[in-house]
């Protein structure tokens, strides 16, 4: 590695709020330490299965960084969210599996569909592919990494960021994406978080991957739970962010819950019980039911916001949508 890469390795946000620091040591103690690779030097690698490697992603602004999955199957391997489109994370890929790469991001945001362009398949929800159209482009890039502003971190080379552009493949609800012979990947839309946010689960590994929709939020990380902002005005499809209809699409997944084993997060810590969900479940049901019998008061990006808080999860909402969801 040059001279001029070891300057620009990443550095890791490390939040307390979101557990970033526990979880480096925490994964380092379970897997092994991290390596990183000279092809995509702006990920740290862990091999967690025969065929599956975490890989952590740092933010560019400050805010927390973001895993990013690889399955291996017989015939070829899976990127589960891509991060910020930043390295040859595909290059990565085929030469860890030595096998054709394609991705699946769970839904829209910046730090986990950015690296779509770099990749011949890109699988997603409708809802996702429709909104990642209007905004796999430069101007979308900037604005989410908050280039140029305070908080924006500029650890990486002009030159290793990936093409905007992609045309992902819309899937319907419950579409399998198949990686040869019977290895099969299920896509479970959610919405809340995002419209097309959806969970990708691997039946023959038995993972639920759960994006930025269900968290293991331990005790002392706050700052990490399903943020539910409410339908955003203008942003294609928002219907799907109602809190209903996450609670109800979330009921039904927990109804599933034995057909997983672990679930791998977006952020904070990975490799965590199947129960992440029904824990949600009771959250996101008691939000609904009552939303001012909060736990917790945060202050977020866009003011105070409350958690619920049930076993392993938290959901976090802004009280005045909550409250009028609950009324119309
Ligand atoms: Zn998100
Ligand atoms: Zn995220």
């Amino acid at each position: 590695m040059s001279e001029n890469n070891t300057k620009l390795m990443p550095i890791l946000t490390v939040s307390e709020e979101r557990g970033d620091y526990s979880t480096i040591n925490e994964m380092n103690e379970k897997f092994g330490h991290y390596c990183i690779y000279a092809i995509d030097p702006y990920v740290y690698v862990w091999k967690i299965r025969d065929n599956v490697w975490a890989m952590l992603a740092p933010c560019t602004h400050a805010v927390g960084d973001n895993w990013i999955y690889l399955v291996e199957g017989p015939e070829k391997a899976i990127f589960i969210d891509n991060g910020y489109g930043i390295g040859d994370l595909r290059g990565l890929g085929e030469m860890l599996t030595g096998k054709k790469c394609i991705t699946a991001p769970t839904h829209f945001h910046g730090d986990h569909a950015a690296g779509s362009g770099q990749f011949d398949e890109v699988y997603c929800h409708k809802f996702c592919a429709d909104i990642m159209r209007t905004r796999m482009n430069k101007e979308s890039w900037d604005q989410f990494n908050h280039v140029g502003e305070a908080q924006w971190r500029p650890y990486y080379l002009e030159k290793d960021l990936v093409p905007y552009w992609c045309n992902p493949t819309a899937l319907e609800n419950h579409a399998i994406i198949n990686l040869g012979e019977d290895y099969d990947i299920e896509l479970i839309h959610v919405g809340g978080h995002a419209p097309g946010e959806s969970c990708f689960l691997d039946k023959k590994g038995r993972i639920l991957y759960t994006g930025d929709a269900y968290f293991e939020s331990r005790d002392d990380m706050p700052g990490l739970g399903t943020g539910l902002g409410g339908p955003r005005p203008g942003l294609l499809h928002n219907e799907y962010q109602d809190f209903r209809y996450y609670m109800e699409q979330t009921i039904a997944l927990a109804e599933r819950v034995g057909e997983w084993d672990y679930c791998m997060a977006g952020h904070g810590p990975i490799d965590s019980p199947a129960t992440v969900v029904t824990d949600t479940r009771d959250a996101i049901v008691a939000a609904v039911e009552n939303p001012e019998n909060y736990d917790e008061e945060v202050q977020g990006r866009w003011g105070i916001q409350y958690n619920m808080r049930r076993g392993l999860a938290r959901v976090r909402y802004n009280m005045d949508v909550m409250l009028a969801n609950k009324k119309d």
